[in-house]
């Protein structure tokens, strides 16, 4: 089956409930939850905000394609009351949550609407690090190669 690493981000509210929540409805609507990164608190990215994220990185197991689990993130997003999706070329803003897709196997896709790997991992600590862990733990109980 394949194997997904999600970015999760929020800076809207309670950043560990939200992130949480997100995860409950993952597991409920994609695939089961393989490992978590720690939680981590991180500046805005690309734009100026007094609210603080909280990001985190989870290795997922889905039966979606890479294009079914775009869809099924911003789902996600909707339903945790996300109403703006920034256009590109636009400014980021504030956001409840946000679901990125970094990794889908070793899949590679380039269009506007998905762009596989996440051309940001490398520059975004709040995502490399988080990643790294995530992978390691994972690798730690047995579930990668
Ligand atoms: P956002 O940054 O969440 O507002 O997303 C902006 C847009 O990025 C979305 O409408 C997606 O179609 C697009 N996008 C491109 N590549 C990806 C990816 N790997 N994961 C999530 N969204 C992506």
């Amino acid at each position: 089956m394949p194997h997904v690493y999600l970015g999760l981000g929020s800076n809207l509210g309670d950043g560990n409930g939200r992130l949480n929540r997100a995860l409950d409805l993952l597991r409920e609507q994609v695939g089961e939850v393989l490992a978590v990164s720690d939680y981590v608190q991180s500046e805005p990215w690309g734009f100026r905000s007094e609210h603080i994220f909280t990001n985190a990185v989870c290795l997922m197991q889905t039966t979606l394609t890479p294009w079914q689990l775009l869809d099924q993130t911003q789902a996600i997003e909707r339903q945790m009351g996300r109403t703006h999706k920034h256009a590109p070329g636009e400014s980021y803003t504030d956001r409840i949550i946000d679901i990125d897709i970094l990794l889908y196997d070793d899949v590679v896709i380039q269009s506007e609407q998905l762009t596989l790997p996440h051309p940001y991992i490398e520059q975004r600590d709040f995502v490399k690090f988080p990643l790294q862990q995530c992978r390691e733990r994972a690798r730690q109980r047995g579930l990668l190669k």
